[in-house]
């Protein structure tokens, strides 16, 4: 397996002024293709510090991506700084500058001076074009010790990263690859990680192709299946063998075939089946909404939301009977229930979600911390599900809206097979 080194270039990265999120979005990319990540590391804005670690990056891998500084200005050295280490002369490309000066037109601003520099790249390299910004990217495919490297450069911003890398490192890649490479991924909710090792062991354990790996964050299992062809299968026909395996033990629990969150998950069956849904929300103050809402065309499936979070508006906006509150307590299946209820009669959503519980701290005697109970209707059918989360005041938040679509998921798939 080729060994991959990511090289960050950034003193805000050693000040902890920005978190090293370009680093973490190429690790989780490579495997995919079959590319093992086996270093990261971060280097300031400082030519020679930057040359050590690329002659380090160089001696103990393959491939070395630097991330950072590609940019005009004095601080952005990346490109220069490599093309030195590496003995390579700095050459003018035409096209990049005609490309450059075209982006200055396009925003109506007279180019800076210093913008030429970004058309200037390391001989003999191939650019890799920014959809998202001026700065190109280039793969540079060279010796060191007499053994061939590969060296990426790559821009700092995300926005321009993310696509670039989409685009032309990981077509690159595939390309010169040995052997064709395929991945897909399940999506788990309602059983965790390690039940989830225990009930797939038999039909993972031993095997090399595909591999298996799973993980978990914010009570959500992500599990990729990834296939060659070097027995001459095709790495597809052997990934859907595993995945429909792998389906028919955890069922109804695998939300999804592709990488993405529940909530998306939801706006997609809503769109597909024309429904509307509404929130009525305590604890998750919002949560629930914004993450509906951040998808653009979320106005054609979400109506309406209310942040209640006393009692008092519970019962003024939602008709939830002061009774209940008083028999049950606010955080009661009840209190879920006719919330639900009301937010659904008061949008006139095809189905909803609420949540009351307790995030934490809580100042009432025998009430444990991260206790929710979250109403979910779907036409007629009314449920309500009790649940004791573990963890802070944010964590259990976003346990609280990640279940609430999942089961939100879980009731409209139910009516489907009902309808
Ligand atoms: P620019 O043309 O914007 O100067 P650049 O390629 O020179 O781009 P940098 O100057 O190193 O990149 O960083 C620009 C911005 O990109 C940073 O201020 C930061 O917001 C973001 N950024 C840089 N490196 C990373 C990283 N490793 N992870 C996440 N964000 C990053
Ligand atoms: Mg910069």
């Amino acid at each position: 397996m080729k060994k991959v080194e990511i090289l960050s270039v950034g003193t805000e990265l050693l000040m902890g002024q920005i978190a090293n999120t370009n680093a973490q979005y190429i690790s989780r990319r490579f495997p995919e293709i079959g590319l093992g990540v086996f270093y990261h590391s971060v280097v300031g804005d400082n030519p020679k510090r930057l040359a050590d670690s690329l002659f380090i990056a160089l001696k103990r891998s393959d491939v070395v991506v630097t991330t950072g500084g590609l940019g005009p200005t004095q601080d952005d050295l990346t490109k220069e700084t490599v093309a030195a280490a590496l003995g390579i002369p700095m050459v003018l490309n035409e096209n990049c500058k005609e490309m450059i000066e075209a982006y200055f037109k396009n925003i109506g601003r007279d180019m800076p001076k210093n913008n030429y520099r970004q058309a200037f790249f390391p001989s003999g390299s191939t650019l890799m074009e920014n959809g998202m910004g001026t700065a190109p990217g280039c793969i540079i495919e060279t010796e060191y010790e007499g053994k061939e490297k590969v060296v990426i450069l790559l821009p700092g911003p995300p926005k321009e990263l993310v696509p670039m890398f989409d685009n032309c490192v990981l077509p690159y890649f595939k390309e010169k690859a040995e052997h064709r490479i395929y991945s897909m991924f399940l999506k788990v909710i309602g059983v965790g990680e390690s039940k989830v090792e225990e009930l797939l062991i038999e039909t993972i354990d031993g095997q090399t192709n595909p591999t298996v790996a799973t993980y978990a964050k914010d009570g959500i299992v992500t599990i990729r299946v990834t296939a060659n062809d070097e027995n001459g299968e095709s790495p597809e026909a052997l990934v859907e063998c595993t995945v429909e395996k792998i389906c028919a033990i955890l069922g109804e629990n695998v939300y999804a075939r592709v990488d993405e969150d529940p909530e998306f998950t939801v706006f997609r069956m809503l769109k597909e089946k024309s429904m509307t849904m509404a929130a009525a929300e305590s604890c998750t103050g919002g949560l629930i909404s914004q993450k509906m809402t951040a998808f653009p065309g979320s106005s054609a499936v979400f109506k309406c939301s209310t942040v209640v979070y006393t009692a008092e508006s519970k019962c003024k906006l939602l008709g939830v009977s002061a009774d209940t509150i008083e028999k049950y307590g606010v955080v009661s299946g009840e209190t879920a229930l006719e919330m639900v209820q009301g937010i659904c009669k008061l949008s006139g959503a095809d189905c909803g979600i609420s949540v009351t519980g307790y995030a934490g701290p809580t100042s009432d005697p025998g009430m444990p911390v991260g206790l929710v109970f979250i109403g979910i209707k779907c036409f007629d059918c009314e449920k309500v599900h009790k649940f004791i989360f573990n963890g802070n005041r944010e964590r259990v938040r976003t346990l609280c809206a990640v279940n609430a679509y999942d089961l939100l998921r879980r009731a409209i798939k139910a009516s489907d097979n009902k309808g």
